[in-house]
């Protein structure tokens, strides 16, 4: 049990406490609108046991007079998250992928570095897939793209694209193979503006399977974007290859029927 002089001392301490701070506050001049602390500046000084938070839920107003200020910040703007600079002659278009046919491609996750490395390869003709994520297999007003075991009565091919008219739609299968050629390329892909969280910078890793499904994604978008083959072994419209590249003519045709077929637009802003 505490001894009855021993609860005064501390009371008399706890007092002391109290009001060796109050005259801080005192001591303070009103705050202006701009050496207001942000919310989270306040919150720092609540653990001194007085009330200063609550006083920051006033400090939009202009009529507060509340001398509350502890340590006014320089710069209480946070800083705003990094964005991303998008060349303005980028066409985008919306493509849905449809995984309900998939045994491979099953989610928007597993398909990331898929429509990475597509991403990449269209980026040089400045083409910009805005992908949505179906199980749905019914195909829509927009360029579709099935995955799917196999080619409906196309046995053996890794994918195709019904241009010309509607239906705008691409299968290509779970598991295409290629011939490798030299690409030179490096292994991770940058990550589209598009991707949830991604920041300027950010690298997503393509293993060799997702690069040959992206390319071939590619290759078929190349398709619906009006490009027939042309078979040197490095170019995206070689059929069966891992080449990637375009000609300054395959890059004037894309773009010309991206904003044709496809009423491609640049997105300025992502919803
Ligand atoms: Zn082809």
């Amino acid at each position: 049990m505490m001894k009855p002089h021993l609860i005064l001392a501390l009371l008399a301490m706890l007092s002391a406490c109290s009001d060796s701070y109050k005259p801080s506050f005192e001591r303070n001049p009103p705050p202006t609108e701009s050496t207001l602390p942000a919310d989270s500046e306040a919150t720092d000084t609540s653990e001194t046991g007085s009330d200063p938070a609550d006083a920051s839920d006033d400090s939009n107003t202009a009529t507060d007079t509340n001398p509350v200020t502890p340590e006014p910040k320089p710069d209480p703007t946070p800083t705003p998250a990094p964005q991303f600079t998008v060349d303005p002659e980028t066409l985008s278009f919306p493509v849905v992928f449809h995984l309900g046919g998939s045994n491979v491609w099953q989610s928007e996750e597993k398909l990331r570095p898929v429509i990475a490395e597509a991403q990449r390869i269209l980026q040089q003709a400045k083409i910009e897939i805005l992908p949505t994520y179906t199980t749905d297999m019914n195909p829509t007003e927009n360029m579709d793209v099935f995955f799917v075991p196999q080619i409906p009565n196309n046995p053996g091919v890794n994918g195709i694209s019904y241009g010309g008219g509607a239906p705008l739609e691409i299968y290509v299968i779970d598991n295409v193979g290629l011939n490798k050629v030299d690409d030179q390329r490096p292994a991770d892909a940058p990550a589209p503006r598009y991707f949830k969280g991604a920041k300027p910078g950010d690298k997503i890793p393509v293993s060799a399977d997702e690069a040959e499904q992206g390319r071939t994604t590619a290759h078929e978008i190349g398709h619906q974007l009006g490009l027939p083959h042309r078979q040197n072994t490095t170019n995206l419209l070689a059929s069966g290859t891992t080449g990637w590249t375009l000609n300054a003519a395959e890059i004037a045709t894309v773009r010309a029927t991206a904003l044709d077929k496809f009423k491609a637009k640049f997105v300025q802003t992502l919803p």
